[in-house]
C-alpha cells in the first residue's frame, strides 16, 4: 500500500512530538508499505515568519513573502528525515522544487496545476520514507509559491491523487471533524463520516481543521480522506462521496472571523452598476461573499456585502479610486462582524431550518445582519463578538451535542 500521511504544525511542534510522528510513520513503513509524509511548519512558525517579514516592510512584496514562507516547512521535513534516520530508517526530505509539483503563477494563494511524481517514486523503490514540505508549489517562472493558510492539507491530497495513494491519512490536534469547533464548542461531537460536500461547506465558512482547496481536489480526484489525532490512536473522521450520516438535519456548524463588511451607499437605480462594481473587484482578485441589496429609493439603492479582512483595504482602495464612474455617493465599512454558518444535506429536504437557525440566535439575544444560503448550508452575518455564542446557542438549538 502507498499511504500519504500529513502532520499539521502542532503535531510537530517540538522534539517530543517530531519523533512521535516520526515513529508512527515508521511503524507503517515497517508493515512493508511505502510512506509519503507531508508536513507543515513546526508550531506557530508561519505566524513569526509573517511578523517578521511585516516588522522589516509592511507592504513587502508577495514573492518574498512566499520566499519567506516556504522556509518553515523545509525546517520541519529536513528535521524529521534526520530523526527517521536517528531511529534507523532511511528517510529523504524534499521540497517542492525538488519533487516538482507546479502551480499557478499567484504568490500567497497558487493552486496546484501538475505534480511530477517520478521523483518520489524513485524514492519509495529505494525504500526510503519520503518527507515532502506542504502549502508550497513552484510556478511558471521557477518562483516558490504557497497555498494559502492552511494549505499542506492539499498539499496531501494533491500528492496522493498524482500517486494514486490507498489511503491519505490528515494528522492534527483534535480527534476528527466535530460538529463545531470543540475549542469553542464543548460538547461538540465528533462526526464518523462526512461527504466531501458538507465538509467542503465546513471548511470554506471557516472550519479550518481542513484547508477547503484540499477538500475540493479530494472530491474532484476522489481521494477518501480520513481526519485524526497525532496524539492518540483514535478512529478519527472519514471524509467520502456519499456518508452513512446519522438522521440529522445539519452535520455542522462553522464559524468565521476573517470577514468585514463594505456597504456602498446611494449608488444609481440602473443597469449595469452592480455589474460594474463586482466585475471590478473581481478584475483585482477580490473575493466578494454574502452581498445584500436594498429596495430602490428615489433612483439610488445601497448594496452591503462581504470580503475576507485581508481584502478590506485593497477592496476600498478600488471603490474609492472609482467612485465616481460607480455613482457611489458613500462608502461604510466595519471589520467586527462575524460569519456563522449551518451546513447540511438534510436540510435540502427540510423545511424550517432556517426558521430554527433564526430562533436559536433570537433566543440568545443575538441580531442578524445579512443572510445567505446554498442547497446545504446557511450562513449569517452577527456582531463578531457573540461568535461563540452564537455557535453554542445554535449548537444546542439543532441539538448536536452529545447528550
Ligand atoms: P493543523 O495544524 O493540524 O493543520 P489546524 O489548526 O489547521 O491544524 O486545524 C485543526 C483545528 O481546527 C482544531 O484545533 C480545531 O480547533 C479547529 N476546528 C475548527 N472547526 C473544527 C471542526 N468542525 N472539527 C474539528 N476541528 C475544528
Ligand atoms: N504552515 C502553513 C500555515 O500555517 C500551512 C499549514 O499549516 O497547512 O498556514
Ligand atoms: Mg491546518
Amino acid at each position: 500500500m502507498l499511504i500519504v500521511k500529513k502532520f499539521g504544525g502542532s503535531s510537530v511542534a517540538n522534539k517530543e512530538r517530531i519523533f512521535r510522528v516520526a515513529e508512527r510513520c515508521i511503524e507503517e513503513y515497517k508493515k512493508g508499505n511505502d510512506v509519503v509524509v507531508v508536513l507543515s511548519a513546526m508550531g506557530d512558525t508561519t505566524d513569526e515568519l509573517l511578523a517578521k517579514a511585516a516588522d522589516i516592510n509592511p507592504n513587502a512584496p508577495k514573492r518574498e513573502l512566499d520566499m519567506l514562507l516556504t522556509t518553515g516547512e523545509q525546517v520541519s521535513v529536513s528535521l524529521m528525515a534526520m530523526a527517521m534516520h536517528a531511529l534507523g530508517v532511511s528517510a529523504v526530505s524534499l521540497n517542492a522544487y525538488q519533487v516538482m509539483m507546479h502551480s499557478t503563477s499567484r504568490y500567497g494563494n497558487a493552486r496546484f496545476k501538475r505534480i511530477d511524481s517520478e521523483r518520489i517514486r524513485h524514492e519509495l523503490d529505494s525504500r526510503k520514507i519520503v518527507i515532502v514540505t506542504g502549502f508550497q508549489g513552484v510556478n511558471k517562472y521557477d518562483d516558490y509559491t504557497t497555498l494559502g493558510r492552511g494549505g499542506s492539507d492539499t498539499t496531501a491530497v494533491a500528492l496522493a491523487a498524482a500517486l494514486r495513494a490507498d489511503a491519505c491519512e490528515i494528522y492534527t490536534d483534535v480527534d476528527g471533524v466535530y460538529t463545531a469547533d470543540p475549542r469553542v464548542v464543548k460538547n461538540a461531537r465528533k462526526l464518523k463520516e462526512i461527504t466531501y460536500d458538507e465538509m467542503l461547506e465546513l471548511a470554506t465558512s471557516g472550519a479550518k481543521v481542513l484547508h477547503n482547496r484540499s477538500v475540493e481536489m479530494a472530491k474532484k480526484y476522489g481521494v477518501q480522506l480520513v481526519v485524526r489525532s497525532s496524539l492518540n490512536l483514535e478512529e478519527g473522521t472519514t471524509v467520502k462521496e456519499v456518508a452513512k450520516m446519522e438522521k440529522m438535519l445539519i452535520s455542522g456548524v462553522a464559524g468565521d472571523k476573517n470577514t468585514a463588511r463594505i456597504s456602498v451607499l446611494g449608488v444609481s437605480d440602473q443597469p449595469g452598476v452592480a455589474f460594474k462594481i463586482f466585475h471590478t473587484l473581481a478584475k483585482n482578485n477580490i473575493n466578494v461573499d454574502i452581498i445584500l441589496q436594498s429596495v430602490g429609493r428615489e433612483g439610488t439603492k445601497d448594496i452591503s456585502f462581504t470580503v475576507s479582512q485581508e481584502d478590506l483595504k485593497p477592496a476600498l482602495a478600488i471603490l474609492e479610486e472609482y467612485q465616481e464612474p460607480m455613482t457611489i455617493r458613500e462608502i461604510k465599512w466595519e471589520d467586527t462582524v462575524a460569519k456563522i454558518s449551518i451546513v447540511g444535506a438534510g436540510m435540502m429536504s427540510n423545511p424550517g431550518v432556517a426558521a430554527k437557525l433564526f430562533e436559536s440566535l433570537y433566543n440568545n439575544g443575538i441580531n442578524i445582519n445579512m443572510i445567505s444560503t446554498s442547497e446545504i448550508r446557511i450562513t449569517v452575518l452577527i456582531d463578531e463578538k457573540e461568535i461563540d455564542k452564537a455557535m453554542q446557542a445554535v449548537h444546542d438549538g439543532f441539538g448536536l451535542g452529545d447528550v
